[in-house]
């Protein structure tokens, strides 16, 4: 897609740092460098989120996943590694599926988390949020 900026990425229009290619993906720093070593993994075909990923793509890309993640954990040894991914606004800035792997270190400031909320859930409102989901395939 000629707007992309990540697909300038992968066609060399706009520099980056490259970390891992092959037929299929691309890995380069993040810009941000949220974390030493925070990575981005994305498909070379232009794919918007993760509602348009179709399987051959979602394939190749989480594929690779697991490789970047031990190339990160071998160069920098890190206490742990978040593997995120956002879809539409306000999460998602660049529409160009992309996973994020970001390597995480003592005192990072880094802040991913999310609050307990079962003692809110029935076990009906369990089987209600269960159902709902279910049905929607
Ligand atoms: P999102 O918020 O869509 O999940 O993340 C998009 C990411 O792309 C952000 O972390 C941002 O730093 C990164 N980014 C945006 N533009 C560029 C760029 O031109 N080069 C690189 N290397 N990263 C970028
Ligand atoms: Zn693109």
């Amino acid at each position: 897609m000629s707007e992309c900026i990540f697909c300038k990425i992968i066609n060399g229009e706009i520099p980056s740092y490259k970390v891992y290619e092959d037929d299929h993906v691309y890995a380069f720093l993040d810009i941000t460098q949220g974390t030493r070593g925070h990575t981005l993994l994305i498909p070379k075909n232009h794919i918007p989120n993760v509602y348009e990923l179709d399987e051959e793509t979602a394939h190749h890309v989480f594929k690779a996943v697991p490789k970047v993640a031990k190339a990160i954990k071998k160069a920098f040894n890190p206490i742990g590694l978040n593997i995120i991914n956002n879809n539409d606004r306000p999460l998602q800035s660049v529409y160009h599926f992309h996973v994020h792997l970001i390597p995480r270190y003592e005192h990072d400031g880094v802040s991913i988390s999310s609050i307990d909320h079962s003692n809110d859930y029935s076990e009906s409102d369990f089987k209600a949020v269960q159902d709902a989901i279910k049905q929607a395939f």
